[in-house]
């Protein structure tokens, strides 16, 4: 059975969303959604995507640029099995009765907050818990690579507590209106950050604090994280651990980056669409373990990747018999997904 996708709001996660999806052998893209005429809209149609607007009074202003207009949102959701809802944080919840009314199966993001489907999704940890249910979110960006590194520890050392701090990229490289252009803004001032708490709405048992500033850049975090152990380990048990795992890649000492703007290089030269880095980028050499129970690491996340692939895997859990383990796979093979080992 294809499973028939639909995705309502092709903006910076959304459009990746839909390409991730259109490759996969089990799904197919059944129609986007934007509010208003831009370039995104092209792309839209040059991939074969029927596009939807939310406001058909809209309408002309797509058609005189020569982009058709297949229908509103609601005659989108009609045809799907599942809506990615990828629109700005707070639309989601305010769409949550148009799903509830067609009886659609929907996915959100992480500007969402957690009480609004009371479930938040990570493939490495809850992916059968998804099972059944009509309303999933998939973490932010921050929070789902601060799950892949910890729940991976936790589960074959065991974590006591973890301390980390988020330097955030300003804004996405296409967002003109976002700051800082000279400033390091702590973001909250006070502790901790609203990434801890997040992180527990898919690990709840774990002890966290996270700390947040915003600097002017636009592509990717950079995380320190510190990990208190529940026993002793090695820094090259945590390498072997990191290795095993698909989604965090470990960034060599050979290869000579220290800085996302080198990483954003290297995904290009990989031929990485967008340049987007699906995978945790963790410098291996930053992993240290002090004191026999202090794990130590610096790791670069790319906000507007990471969540893509969990997104393909969400949809899989909710709408589909296949198990963790081959969706993430699959999801990984039809991307020609090349980890940064
Ligand atoms: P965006 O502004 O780039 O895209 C949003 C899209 O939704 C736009 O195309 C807009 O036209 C459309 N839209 C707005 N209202 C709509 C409506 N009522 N119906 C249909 N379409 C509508 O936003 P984004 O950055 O892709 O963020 C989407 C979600 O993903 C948010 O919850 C955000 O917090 C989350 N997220 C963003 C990033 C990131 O780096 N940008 C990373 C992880 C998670």
């Amino acid at each position: 059975m294809t499973i028939k996708v639909a995705i309502n709001g092709y903006g910076t996660i959304g459009k990746r969303v839909a390409d991730a999806v259109a490759c996969q052998p089990d799904m197919e893209i059944v129609g986007v959604s934007k509010t208003s005429m831009n370039a995104d809209a092209y792309v839209a149609k040059a991939r074969g995507y029927p596009l939807y607007i939310a406001d058909l009074a809209k309408r002309p202003d797509f058609e005189t640029a020569g982009v058709p207009i297949a229908g509103t949102v609601v005659d989108m959701i009609a045809k799907a099995d599942i809506v990615v809802d990828a629109t700005p944080g707070g639309v989601g919840l305010k769409n949550k009765p148009m799903y509830e009314e067609h009886g659609v199966r929907a996915i959100y993001q992480g500007g969402e907050k957690h009480a609004t489907t009371g479930f938040s999704f990570n493939s490495s940890v809850n992916y059968d818990e998804a099972k059944g249910r009509q309303f999933v979110r998939v973490v932010s960006c921050n929070t789902t690579g601060l799950v892949r590194v910890i729940n991976e520890v936790d589960r074959a050392i065991g974590v006591e507590k973890v301390r980390a701090v988020m330097v955030r990229r300003g804004g996405d490289p296409g967002d003109i209106k976002r700051g800082p252009i000279d400033a390091i803004v702590l973001d909250p001032v006070t502790l901790p950050s609203h990434h801890g708490p997040d992180v527990q709405s898919v690990l709840p048992h774990i002890n966290i604090t996270t700390g947040a500033m915003i600097v002017p850049t636009t592509f990717m975090h950079m995380h320190t994280v510190q990990m208190s152990l529940k026993r002793p380990a090695t820094r090259e048990q945590v390498i072997e651990l990191f290795r095993g795992h698909s989604r965090i890649g470990l960034i060599n000492r050979a290869a000579g980056i220290k800085s996302s703007a080198e990483l954003k290089e290297h995904m290009q030269d990989i031929g990485r669409p967008r340049s987007d880095m699906w995978e945790n980028g963790v410098f291996e050499e930053s992993i240290s373990v002090v004191d026999g129970t202090e794990l130590w690491l610096f790791q670069a996340i790319h906000q507007e990747a990471d969540v893509v692939v969990e997104n393909v895997d969400a949809i899989r859990a909710m709408a589909s018999d296949v198990p963790a383990a081959e969706s993430i796979r699959m999801t990984e093979q039809a991307l020609g997904f090349v980890a940064v080992k």
